[in-house]
């Protein structure tokens, strides 16, 4: 059958592609601490992004101050990542806003909206591919019920990474879902160095591994074998169905501390934790390779807050965390904690009809 061969063909592409990528994977970290000029890019993305990146650009450049007058730090305006552009393109993220994007040291994105079906892909997994931004960090905390988690996501496989490659023949479809050693061994190796770093005692892997016996399977193995390195810190296993359970519950929940997970599993499970802290609007994400890293907010770009005319009641909490992630990246830690006292000091929430998303950042303004 022609449409069987040429499926076959498809995939024969796609494993050549991955195993060109695997082949190609380099680490050249960079010392923020004595890079003499730092570029932050900054783009708005779609929806509620333009509102949230505003607050978060001001708090910013309060921030900031000394180090943009004296131009160690710089934020570049970056155009052009918007649904309408990357619709008339045809591209998720065109390539001159590529190509800007690649002049920066680190982003601050705001969500960018990812057209249902058709076969334009999320420009967040075009810029996590592009950019090689294979670790997830998402950290959870709510002190008073003990809950301090930190979730490491494989951000450049599983399922994620073909999701627009699969395959249709009549009557039914194909996706495919890619584990790798080296992908699996740089992100378990990022987890394990982030709880040694950070004094946390245990790594939990979470896998479907009795079910999707080769990639998941693979994913456990790997994971094991760096854990090997770290004998001081304990190592358990979960399916992800039961810890989507084990979140919600009371008596174990807060044993968890670091959480290291495929790309889909890890995509889920970290919107349940952040609903869980308070809600969406109300988590930071960090998209960190080795020589790119990407900040945004966990939720996305909330098109009815802004179909219902109520994009004056944006959350911007959550992509403040990730601004505060951010500056911890490029070695800011004063900054960064600043930041940080202010929004966990915080009393004031957004909601609809009593607080907006500018009142929200003007306290954080003033609590700087
Ligand atoms: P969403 O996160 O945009 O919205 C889910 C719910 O949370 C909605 O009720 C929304 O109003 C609310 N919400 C989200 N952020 C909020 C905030 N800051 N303040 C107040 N309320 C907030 O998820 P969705 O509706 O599934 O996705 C909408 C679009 O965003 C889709 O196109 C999706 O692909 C995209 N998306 C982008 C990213 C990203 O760029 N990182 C992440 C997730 C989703």
């Amino acid at each position: 059958m022609n449409e069987i061969h040429q499926a076959c063909e498809a995939f024969r592409t796609l494993l050549e592609e991955q195993l060109a990528r695997i082949a190609n994977l380099r680490a050249d970290k960079i010392d923020f601490s004595s890079k003499p000029v730092v570029t932050v890019g900054v783009i708005d993305g779609d929806g509620i992004g333009p509102i949230i990146m505003a607050h978060a650009v001001k708090v910013l450049e309060t921030l900031l101050a000394d180090e943009l007058a004296q131009g160690s730090v710089v934020l570049k305006r970056i155009e052009g990542l918007t649904l309408e552009n990357r619709m008339a393109l045809g591209q998720s993220v065109p390539a001159d806003v590529l190509a800007q994007i690649k002049t920066c040291d680190v982003l601050l994105k705001g969500p960018t909206t990812t057209p249902m079906g058709g076969r334009m892909e999320s420009a967040n997994v075009t810029l996590r591919r592009e950019l090689d931004l294979y670790a997830n960090c998402r950290p959870v905390s709510i002190p008073e019920k003990n809950i301090d988690w930190m979730f490491f996501r494989e951000n450049t496989e599983g399922e994620y990474v073909l999701g627009s490659r699969g395959v249709e023949l009549p009557g039914m479809a194909v996706d495919f879902k890619v584990t790798t050693d080296a992908g699996t061994r740089r992100i378990a190796r990022a987890a394990f160095e982030y709880a040694k770093n950070n004094g946390k005692t245990r790594v939990s892997i979470v896998t479907k591994a009795n079910i999707m016996k080769k990639t998941d399977g693979k994913f456990t193995a790997i994971a094991h074998e760096v854990a090997r390195d770290y004998p001081d810190i304990a190592v358990d296993d979960w399916y992800i169905d039961i810890m989507t359970a084990n979140l919600v519950n009371e008596a174990i929940r807060d044993q968890f501390q670091v959480v290291l997970l495929p790309n889909l599993y890890g995509d889920i499970i970290t919107d349940e934790a952040a609903q869980i802290q308070g809600g969406v609007g109300t988590a930071g994400s960090a998209n960190i390779g080795d020589r790119f890293a990407m900040f945004e907010a966990i939720h996305g770009s909330a098109p009815r807050l802004i179909e219902q005319g109520l994009g004056a009641y944006a959350n911007p909490a959550s992509i403040l965390k990730a601004a505060a992630m951010l500056l911890r990246h490029i070695c800011r830690a004063d900054a960064a904690a600043r930041l940080e006292r202010a929004l966990e000091g915080c009393a004031l929430t957004v909601d609809v009809g009593a607080s907006t998303g500018a009142e929200y950042a003007e306290a954080i303004l003033k609590a700087l």
